[in-house]
């Protein structure tokens, strides 16, 4: 089980009171670093500008790459760039790839990026929600492209829907999208009608839902069309967000919630995909919540 993972991610700063905030990331690694003591630790790299386009547009990348920043820049009203972004987006993104290319050539057959900024809700041409590069879509892309796969599977169990990864590749059948998400929250798409081109499978959850109607999402309808289309690799936005705990959303979901989820995506890999699984951190917001979640995750993963 590898880990990937940059100190640059630590240097992104949203700046003060921001909830996106390096000491999630430190929290994560700490708590990984202290719960086991036989994962494989690797640097990520950085994506190259050509892996960044197969999902983005040039003016994203300009934005991001080539704006000259004094201390921050608010990309909108969530978003911001410090002058170490740049560099933390190449390596979160990069961390993806790197990942991607890890499993696919059975140096490990599950990696968990440990990276921030986060990137499901980045679009092919912006920045939005905390997110600058869509990381997880960034993979899916060099999946395709780069180790001509035709069947790549994104689940996004984060309590925000993922609505760049969802537009990304809402015309790209060899990618299915499976997503549980608290509607009505940020960024308000996700419906169940929301259908792409049939590769778009969307569970909306009401505030306050918990353990039990979470399972049941998952296990009546996400989890049969996942295991129906038998993807060759499955990648995770895993953010940790629809804990009890967090301060943003209104999930009521538990440590064992995330480690049973976990669990059913490692069987349902080890079925169809040679157990290929990359897994992205995305969101979570308390510290405490972000440091369990995680561990149960990669626990779950390491099987
Ligand atoms: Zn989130």
């Amino acid at each position: 089980m590898r880990i990937y993972t940059h100190s640059a991610c630590l240097l992104h700063d949203t700046g003060p009171g921001h909830a996106e905030r390096p000491q999630r990331l430190g929290a994560v690694i700490e708590a990984l670093r202290g719960g086991f003591d036989d994962l494989d630790w690797q640097e990520a790299p950085r994506a190259t500008r050509g892996q960044l386009l197969r999902a983005h547009d040039e003016g994203l990348l300009a934005s991001v790459l080539e704006a000259k920043v004094e201390q921050r820049i608010q990309l909108d009203p969530d978003t911001v760039l410090s002058q170490a972004s740049a560099e933390a987006a190449l390596r979160a993104a990069g961390a993806a790839v790197a990942a991607v290319d890890a499993v696919l050539s059975d140096a490990c057959s599950a990696a968990f990026c440990a990276v921030r900024p986060p990137g499901h809700h980045a679009t092919a041409e912006a920045a939005m929600g905390f997110c600058l590069f869509n990381n997880v879509a960034v993979a899916a892309m060099h999946a395709l492209e780069r180790h001509g796969l035709s069947r790549v599977a994104i689940v996004d169990f984060d309590v925000h829907h993922g609505n760049g990864t969802q537009a990304i590749f809402a015309a790209e059948p060899r990618v299915q999208y499976f997503s549980s998400h608290q509607m009505p929250l940020y960024p308000d798409t996700g419906q169940v009608r929301e259908r792409g081109v049939g590769n778009i499978f969307n569970a909306p959850l009401l505030p306050g839902t918990g353990s039990r109607r979470f399972r049941e999402a998952w296990n009546g309808r996400l989890l049969p069309a996942l295991d129906a289309f038998a993807p060759q690799l499955l990648l995770i936005s895993a953010g940790f967000d629809a804990h009890w705990r967090d301060p943003l959303a209104q999930l009521q979901l538990d440590v064992e919630d995330f480690a049973w989820i976990t669990g059913e995506l490692r069987a349902l890999a080890a079925r169809h995909a040679q157990g290929r699984i990359v897994s992205m951190l995305e969101g979570g917001y308390d510290l405490q919540a972000l440091r369990d979640c995680s561990v149960a995750h990669v626990a779950a993963l390491r099987g």
